[in-house]
């Protein structure tokens, strides 16, 4: 979204007014890619810009946000909800690697899911919709 008009537009469809405080939840995940920041930490490096956001406001922009498919909600099971800018505008949350020792989270870039997917559908008669991919394992600095 390098346009800010047309996120003007896009909020306002859905009845929303980009505050300042929207823009800057916004800008502060489009400028940290591949971090997947939580509720709290997107929130404490906000207030750094805004020093009146409240953490309430945070929650409720990631909602909306979110529900725009601007930013994806990712949960790799660390007990909180973290956000990233969705680059492609898809609604497929693109697969991880997750280091179990440090934390490091790793994106991957291919998705070599599409044939199992054809191969489950035909296997049980199921349509599937989506897949969320998560992989555990050691980073090559905690081997
Ligand atoms: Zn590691
Ligand atoms: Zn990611
Ligand atoms: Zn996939």
């Amino acid at each position: 979204m390098e346009n800010v008009q047309e996120l003007k537009v896009l909020l306002k469809e859905k009845g929303y007014k980009l505050t300042p405080q929207r823009r800057a939840v916004l800008n502060m995940i489009m400028d940290n890619p591949g971090k997947h920041l939580t509720t709290e930490e997107i929130y404490d490096l906000v207030k750094v810009q805004c020093p009146d956001i409240g953490l309430a406001t945070v929650y409720r922009t990631l909602q909306i946000l979110n529900e725009m498919d601007l930013i994806l909600k990712i949960n790799l099971d660390d007990g909180c909800s973290r956000y990233e800018y969705n680059i492609h505008q898809d609604d497929h949350e693109h697969h991880h690697l997750i280091c179990t020792d440090c934390g490091r989270i790793v994106e991957v870039n291919e998705d070599l899911l599409d044939s199992i997917e054809r191969q489950i559908e035909k296997d049980y008669d199921f349509s599937i919709t989506d897949h969320k991919v998560k992989f555990f394992g050691l980073c090559s600095k905690c081997r």
